[in-house]
């Protein structure tokens, strides 16, 4: 698909951000170039337009960027997963371990019902971890997450492994 392209050199690549070492996969870049955003919504609304996807589960915070206009051509609902004490309601929260020390992500209690099937946004795959605990925490409220989708995905980590049969889809595959 030649859409692919546009969209991958549309991403721009910072070097030492957030940290030394660190090669930051930018996609605000591709936010500017609205043939590629259009384009990067549309390669996930026709992938799962007949796959009977009731909730888009958006992971802050650029899951944020990418999920609602997906859920809205899906005619889905769009529920945040966010980052530990945003959400103002009651809600459910799994922690998961980073390089250092752990992180917590939560959702609203109600967003979601058993058995609702559900795609999982963001925007890039590293390790995996926080697709890992994203999926852990939909399962936890008995709901069936059909697949993980993503921008991008630094291959050479293999976060692929840490989900075990859950498939991710990428648009963009780094290395
Ligand atoms: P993982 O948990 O190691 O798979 O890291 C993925 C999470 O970190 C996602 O929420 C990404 O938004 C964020 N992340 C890690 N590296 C980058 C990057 O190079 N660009 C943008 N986001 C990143």
């Amino acid at each position: 698909d030649d859409r692919v392209a546009r969209i991958a050199s549309s991403i721009r690549v910072i070097p030492d951000f957030p940290k030394p070492g660190i090669m930051f996969q930018d996609i605000t870049t591709m936010l500017l170039d609205p043939v590629a955003f259009k384009d990067t919504i549309d390669l996930f609304v026709e992938r799962y337009r007949e796959k009977d996807i009731s909730v888009v589960a958006g992971v802050e915070a650029r899951g944020f960027i990418f999920g609602p206009p997906i859920a809205l051509a899906l005619g889905a609902k769009f529920v945040p997963i966010r980052k530990p004490n945003k959400l103002p309601g009651a809600v459910i929260s799994e922690e998961y371990s980073l390089e250092y020390g752990t992180d917590k992500m939560e959702m609203h209690v109600g967003a979601v019902q058993t058995g609702e099937r559900v795609l999982i946004i963001d925007d890039l795959i590293a390790t995996g971890g926080t697709l890992a605990a994203a999926i852990k925490l939909l399962e936890r409220v008995g709901a069936n997450v059909v697949e993980c989708a993503c921008v991008i995905e630094l291959a050479d980590l293999k976060g692929r492994d840490r989900l075990g049969d859950k498939p991710v889809f990428v648009l963009v595959s780094s290395t």
